[in-house]
């Protein structure tokens, strides 16, 4: 079974300066990616593919999380095709989800598709939380919600640009939301890559806790930028 980590989080939480360091010194790991720029004008993104361009897939016809999940399906079964073949030689996926894409279907994808359960272990949903712009992000995407929801592992990214009293606010809210995630605070991507890999802990009962509809159920459709029309109560 090939571990894989659905790496998520909204827009400039640093998804790609955590991918771009976990690629540049992988301790030995060799990392496929799947990278789903979709709605994401990221410069960052380029770089990555020159550096390490025979691991980087990327899918960037729509997003994973809805438009183009039998593309998913697809690319992770050339995957492990061609590793079974030899021509491609790698221990662990990240899937890099866009900052609008809800975890939830991507999730689903490892449950649903039996190929795909036979070949691959989900292992967690890591999402990144902006601790300057969490809040607000909080307040007005449904997705949001979602990405922290399903988090098997919270970072919470940019703490340097808030004061304690904020980031503790944060984690609080977070703790609220989500309190089977791990919750820790990074700088700059500044992770330790055992906290990212290899935590076997993605847990499908707690997630039919906070959506009864997962996997396939109404209520796991895809949510995408969708500013809330009433206020929060
Ligand atoms: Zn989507």
């Amino acid at each position: 079974m090939i571990p894989v980590t659905i790496l998520t989080g909204f827009l400039g939480s640093g998804k790609t300066t955590l991918l771009k360091r976990i690629l540049n010194d992988q301790y030995g790991m060799k990392i496929a990616v799947i990278e789903n720029e979709f709605g994401e004008k990221n410069i960052d993104n380029k770089i990555l593919v020159q550096e390490t361009n025979e691991q980087i897939i990327q899918m960037s016809n729509g997003c994973i999380c809805c438009t183009i999940r039998g593309d998913l399906a697809r690319a992770l079964e050339d995957l492990a095709e061609r590793k079974k073949a030899g021509t491609l030689n790698f221990d662990h996926v990240v899937i890099e989800t866009t900052g609008l894409a809800n975890p939830g279907p991507v999730a689903q994808t490892f449950f649903m598709d039996n190929t795909i359960a036979d070949e691959f272990l989900l292992d967690a949903i890591v999402t990144l939380v902006d601790a300057k712009h969490a809040d607000h992000q909080l307040d007005e995407h449904e997705v949001v919600q979602r990405q922290v929801g399903f988090a098997d592992r919270l970072f919470i990214t940019k703490s340097d640009l808030v004061a304690a009293a904020a980031l503790d606010a944060r984690k609080h809210r977070l703790v609220h939301m989500n309190p089977r995630a791990v919750i820790e605070v990074v700088n700059f991507g500044d992770a330790d890559i055992k906290e990212i890999f290899d935590l076997r802990g993605f847990n499908l009962n707690s997630k039919l806790e906070i959506d009864p509809g997962f996997p396939g159920g109404r209520r796991s459709r895809p949510l995408h930028l969708r500013p809330r029309s009433q206020p929060r109560p």
